[in-house]
């Protein structure tokens, strides 16, 4: 080593030792004297660095130093080796597509040389003359790769971040488009392609609005033009779509603008769900809700006509047996033909609550095991408790089955079973339905944990017509079903609470168990 490259050692290591903070530097120096390798280390030490230097003389050594898993900090290369020099470790580094920084620290170094050495990506040079340049040099190519690095890494993260958003995209459950606010199609998901049946590179050129039905396309016309305006930020509609082949799907529609860089146009992001299967569930509780309402104001008129033809016939047969009487008298001709009016007229009336009695009695024979029925009821009810969120808790064992009803037990089971969900259509909560054979008596109880009965309700609720549900209620149920109760020789008893951990309601039927043979209905 000449004694100039030396005593500049020397002397600017000095300063160095206020340019390097005491951090580490893992260093490839790529020399063939021993001797300069040494120096430049001390250098590097004296400057304040925590050093970890390794010296390469071959194109081996370098490759294997490069596998280190720690990596390297920087590269300092002399430029002529006698077999390898600057520009071949250079190659070597980068055909291995790692960012170091690269400086060059000769003995002599002509212009042309350096020049290409800097084109083939050299970072900088340095005279081993003018070692005074080297710390700088170092600093602020460690500075630059630091940037680079973290520029990659932000741009990696971006990538990852919009990788994530792209499938998000793609791969949602609901239909998702771009438009332009003329409603032509920017970007569609998997999913609407799906819904609409379109090829998803089919959509180029066509608008959202050719897959809305004309009159609903109408209807949201102004909410549309409000979002764009900028009058609101987003709307919800129900409407039906079209599909390519003519087909027509309820949908619900969330739209809302968004907004880009202020001079770029605004896309209108629309999320498209298709809601038949909550359509036709809606359609089915209403129809169910109708059937029930239905079959408890048909057994609500049974029992109404039942109870008047008991209460006329008593009067009727004591009608009929006083114009028999007064018949056989010997009258004024006058009289014995109103008479006889009268009989055929008591005849006719007693025709008529005869046939209404037997109508309203049940068919001979027909028997539902209690089992059967109490399934039938929880089966009756099954999805309209799941939409409410109600349990539905059978506690009952197939020894229920000695006990055999007239059918109309399925109103009694199905109208507390229905008003215990009605109670819970809010709160969402468990009904539980035992049952038990006990001293030849079925006991079944309904319980819920719904808002309960105020005290002041207790006896009104077994009224005709009485109920706290408004249009929706038809107070029918309870009437009726102590009525079918009473008549099957049973009792009903009810405990509730509205307030409290505990409010609720429990109603509890008794019922005879008849053998088969016997009959069950006193109607
Ligand atoms: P509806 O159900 O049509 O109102 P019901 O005769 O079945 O008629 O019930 C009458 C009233 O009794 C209901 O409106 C309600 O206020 C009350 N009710 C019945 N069962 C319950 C219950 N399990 N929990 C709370 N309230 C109930
Ligand atoms: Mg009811």
């Amino acid at each position: 080593m000449p004694t100039d490259s030396v005593n500049s050692l020397l002397a600017s290591s000095g300063d160095a030792a206020a340019v390097a903070a005491a951090r580490p530097l893992r260093v490839l120096i790529i020399e063939d004297y021993e001797e300069d390798a040494l120096l430049l280390a001390r250098y590097l030490l004296r400057a304040g660095y925590k050093l970890d230097s390794r010296r390469v003389e071959t194109a081996s050594q370098l490759e294997s130093l490069l596998d280190d898993p720690l990596g390297w900090d920087l590269v300092l290369a002399d430029y002529t080796l006698p077999s390898f020099g600057a520009r071949d470790a250079l190659a070597l580094i980068q055909a291995r597509g790692v960012d170091l920084p690269f400086i060059i620290v000769s003995g002599t170094i002509d212009e042309v040389s350096a020049v290409n050495a800097m084109r083939a990506g050299a970072h900088d040079y340095v005279l081993k003359g003018h070692l005074e340049r080297l710390l700088p040099a170092i600093e602020r190519e460690l500075a630059d790769a630091s940037r680079r690095k973290e520029r990659l890494e932000t741009e990696a993260e971006l990538r990852a971040v919009q990788q994530r958003f792209s499938s998000t995209f793609n791969q949602a459950a609901v239909g998702m488009a771009h438009t332009s606010t003329d409603g032509r199609f920017e970007l569609v998901n998997q999913r609407l392609a799906e819904l609409l049946r379109v090829e998803p590179e089919k959509f180029v050129g066509m608008a959202l609005g050719e897959f809305v039905l004309p009159s609903d396309r109408l209807a949201k016309r102004a909410l549309l033009e409000d979002l764009i305006a900028g009058k609101r930020t987003g709307f919800r509609a129900e409407v039906n779509m079209l599909r390519t082949d003519g087909e027509t799907f309820p949908a619900q529609l969330t739209v809302s603008l968004l907004s880009r860089d202020h001079d770029a146009q605004p896309s209108v992001l629309w999320v498209i769900e298709d809601i038949s299967a909550r359509k036709a569930a809606e359609r089915e509780t209403s129809e169910l809700m109708t059937r029930l309402i239905n079959s408890e104001r048909l057994a609500a008129a049974g029992r109404m006509a039942n109870t008047l033809a008991h209460e006329i016939n008593n009067p009727l047969e004591a009608l009929t047996n006083i114009v028999y009487l007064l018949q056989t008298y010997e009258l004024p001709s006058q009289a014995t033909e109103m008479l006889d009016v009268a009989a055929r007229e008591l005849e006719r009336v007693g025709h008529i609550t005869r046939s209404t009695l037997s109508f309203y009695r049940k068919v001979p024979g027909r028997t539902l095991d209690l089992y059967q029925v109490l399934n039938e009821v929880l089966q009756l009810f099954d999805s309209r408790a799941k939409q409410y969120k109600v349990r539905l808790e059978p506690r009952f064992g197939e020894e229920i089955r000695v006990a055999r009803y007239d059918p109309a037990l399925r109103q009694v089971f199905a109208n507390v079973v229905g008003n215990a969900l009605e109670a819970m259509e809010t709160s969402g909560g468990t009904i539980r339905l035992r049952a038990r054979i006990s001293g030849g008596k079925a006991i079944v109880t309904v319980s819920d944990n719904g808002h309960g009965i105020e005290p002041r309700y207790r006896d009104a609720i077994f009224e005709p017509f009485f109920t706290t549900k408004g249009e929706r209620g038809t107070g029918l149920g309870l009437w009726v079903t102590r009525g079918i109760v009473e008549e099957q020789g049973g009792k009903l008893e009810l405990r509730s609470c509205t307030t409290g951990e505990r409010h609720g309601t429990t109603i509890r039927i008794k019922l005879p168990v008849f053998s088969a043979a016997a009959s069950p209905s006193r109607l």
